[in-house]
Formats: C-alpha cells, structure tokens, sequence
C-alpha cells in the first residue's frame, strides 16, 4: 500500500509510520492513527481501567478478513461444478458487499458512499443457483436462508409476510442479531412475482407487484420488526428489530421467456424459422435491466439487483463431475453412508455414465441425480449392515435393475 495525499506520503501522525508499513490506518481531519498506535492507546484506557467496547457493532471476523474474489470463486469450486459465469459475478458481488460494511477509510474518497449489490442469478432449475448461494454462505461463515417469493403474499394476506424471511434467517444464527444482520439470503423463484402484463391474472394478483414492494424495502435496507422464537404462536413475544441493509440478498429465478424479451429488443424475433431451436443461455445472459422489467419485475427491484448472472443449464459432463467431484459429491456421501455399514462401495465408469442419461430424461438438472441414485442405492442400502464387504454398482444395475457384484469380507488372515 503506498498511500499519499497531494506529493506527501501519509503517516501516522502519532507514530510517524508510513501508511505502506501499516496494516490499517485511520484518518481524522488531518491527522491519521495507525492501528498499533489505536491498540496501544486501547491498552492504555484499558489501564485506566475504561471498559473498551466498539462505538459501532464490528462485524464478526471472517468479515474483516476479506476474501480476494479469487479466493472465493476457489472456494466455490470446491462444491459447485462449472457456472463459471456465475461464480465469478458473485465473487466480485461479494468482495464489494464486504468492503462496503468494513468501509475503510480511502484518501480522496471521504464522501463516497458504497452502494449495496444485490444479486440476481438468472438459469433453469437444478442448475446450482441455491448451491451457489448456500456455499457462499458457508465460506464465508455467514448464517443463510432460504425464501420461496412465490409464498410471500403481502401483508395482510394468508401467507408468509416478508418478515418471515429474516425470522428464518434470524433463527439460522440462532438468534444472535448481529449475526443475522450480517447473513445471506437466497430468495428462490423470484421470476413468479413478476406482474404480467400478457393478459388479466385472476389468480397471481395478491403476490406480484404488492411483493415486488414489500420486498423492494427489505433489498434497499429497512429495520424490520421480526417475531422472534417461537414466532406468531406468541404475540405477547416482543418483536425484535432487524436492519437489512447489510444482508446480503441473493434472488434466482429460471426467467423462461426472458431469452425472447432480449432477442426482440435486439431487433431479432423470436418466429419463424429456428424459433422452436432452444435458445441458449447466451441470449440471457445479454440481458439488461429493462429486459427483467420488460419480463414484470418493478424497476425499483431491477434497480437494487445490479449484477444479474446467468446459469447455464448443465451438461452430460457437468452433470458426470457432479456426481463425483465436488467435496459432497453424491458417490462420495453414499460411500461415506455404506462405510457406516462397513461396506466399501465401487461405482463403474459406465455405471455413472448411465446414470447421468437416467438424471437427464428427468430434466430437473443435477436435481435428477439424486432422484437416480437414491433409488438405485435402496437395495444396497437395505442390505449393507447384513452384508458388509465390497460392493460394485455396473452399468447393468443401473440400467436393467442386476444386483450389483458383491463380494463378502474375507477374515483377515
Ligand atoms: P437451483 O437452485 O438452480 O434450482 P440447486 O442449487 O438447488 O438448483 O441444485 C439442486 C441440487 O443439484 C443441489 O443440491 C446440488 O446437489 C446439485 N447441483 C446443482 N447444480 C450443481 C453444480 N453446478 N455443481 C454441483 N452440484 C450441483
């Protein structure tokens, strides 16, 4: 760090140190602190026998150490295959949101103010975005929830009000708030409250745009009142204030028909010849704010969800990493499951191969695969305790319901 201001290099104005031989330094009206210089005098009230305690609640530590983007897409791509895209927008996403809470201070830029990113994460279901969502949560440390939009209804109606969001999230960092202020929130679906404008919806008109606000608050930074424990059981419970304006907000929607929205922007329409080819997620992922207002989202929302990434739908190899290279690869937990039982279990390659054509006819994504191998692991399952020993799954177990080739333990010796 070499730190100036106009010709002169910025010093401690206690210590003399050079803001390049500092690991922070403060600045006052003129005059700056380094932070040995800020510990030795809280060492010296300490002394004096003042209770020290921080004048604005710190964040908890995996906020201060700050992660390079680079270090989180790393993180990341120990759990979540590909979506390479994605993972990158929301590194640099997450990056910033931290160093706006931390807000160092920055020679020459006293009063500027950071605004907060919200996220938006455009692709079809079972393409990760949760995944993306939850292990960033994980890496960072921060308590997470999950919010399905499309059971917020707004207040006053029968539903989830959108303060139930940050009761979920509260309870996620078992009730201590500044926790929960400091958290990620994924809010699921958030494509299905777009008001449409394609014909009269009897139906929707109680989520839809009376949503889009309430949640529009909660985005931009409000201080909610939330029920706590226990919650609207016991309306004697006092209500406990949360301020959203450091939560991060992480909103995921498939957005189908967002990709013809771009291409009839761009002055290409979608009819007549080639219109019934899938389009790619290409298309989506040229799409500018307008297209999501264009789609139904109120461009106040829009407004406070400025990096929107896309997802691509996955792929027979994505689909083939996923079962067994990620940290919780679904092979390596049922290994892990049949190890329990003292089985050591084998899958064959063309064994994998076949269940990701199974996964696939799903069309649910990497969700399909779950679906496969939880029935094809129920036999094995069922019978492991009774008989451990070596277990191999072929293509013919997958495929035309064999068992699997086993071979019992043999007594040592
Ligand atoms: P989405 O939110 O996009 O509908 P999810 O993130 O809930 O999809 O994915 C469903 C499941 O599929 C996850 O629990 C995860 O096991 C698996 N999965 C989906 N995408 C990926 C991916 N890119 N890498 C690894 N696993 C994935």
């Amino acid at each position: 760090m070499s730190l100036r201001r106009g010709d002169e290099m910025i010093r401690c104005s206690f210590c003399g140190r050079a803001a390049h031989e500092a690991a922070s330094m403060v600045g006052g009206t003129g005059v700056y602190i380094c932070d040995r210089c800020i510990r030795d005098a809280a060492d010296i009230l300490r002394q004096d026998g003042i209770e020290m305690r921080p004048a604005t609640p710190r964040l908890p530590a995996p906020h201060r150490a700050r992660r390079s983007p680079l270090a989180l897409k790393r993180a990341l791509d120990e759990y979540v295959v590909g979506q390479d895209a994605a993972k990158r927008a929301l590194a640099v996403a997450v990056h910033n949101h931290y160093k706006r809470l931390a807000d160092d201070f920055v020679p020459g830029y006293e009063d500027v103010e950071i605004e907060k990113s919200n996220v938006l994460l455009v692709g079809p279901s079972g393409a990760g975005k949760t995944l993306l969502a939850r292990t960033l949560a994980r890496v960072l440390d921060v308590p997470f929830a999950i919010a399905d939009a499309t059971a917020l209804t707004e207040a006053g109606y029968v539903g989830d009000d959108v303060e139930s969001i940050l009761a979920h999230l509260l309870q996620a960092a078992d009730f201590n708030v500044e926790r929960a202020q400091h958290g990620i929130v994924y809010l699921d679906e958030i494509d299905k409250v777009a008001r449409r404008q394609d014909g009269p919806s009897i139906t929707r008109d109680v989520s839809g745009e009376g949503v889009q606000q309430a949640l529009l608050k909660i985005l931009e930074g409000t201080v909610a009142s939330v029920p706590p424990k226990g919650g609207r059981k016991h309306p004697e419970a006092q209500l406990v204030s949360i301020d959203t304006s450091h939560i991060l907000f992480i909103c995921g929607g498939a957005f189908e028909g967002l990709d013809a929205i771009v291409e009839r922007r761009r002055g290409r329409t979608p009819m007549g010849f080639g219109a019934g080819h899938r389009r790619t997620s290409a298309t989506t992922l040229d799409a500018k704010p307008e297209d999501f207002v264009r789609y139904g989202l109120i461009p106040e929302l829009v407004g406070r969800l400025p990096v929107a990434a896309a997802l691509h739908p996955l792929d027979d190899a994505a689909l083939r990493r996923i079962l067994t290279e990620p940290k919780n690869a679904l092979v390596r937990q049922y290994q892990k499951l049949a190890a329990m039982d003292g089985v050591s279990l084998a899958f064959d390659d063309d064994a994998l191969d076949a269940i990701v054509a199974q996964a696939k006819r799903l069309g649910t994504g990497a969700r399909g695969l779950r679906a496969v191998m939880e029935r094809l692991m129920l036999d094995v399952m069922f019978e492991a305790e009774a008989t451990p020993g070596y277990v191999r799954i072929t293509r013919a177990t997958v495929d035309d319901g064999m068992p699997p080739l086993r071979e019992p333990l043999r007594a040592a010796g």
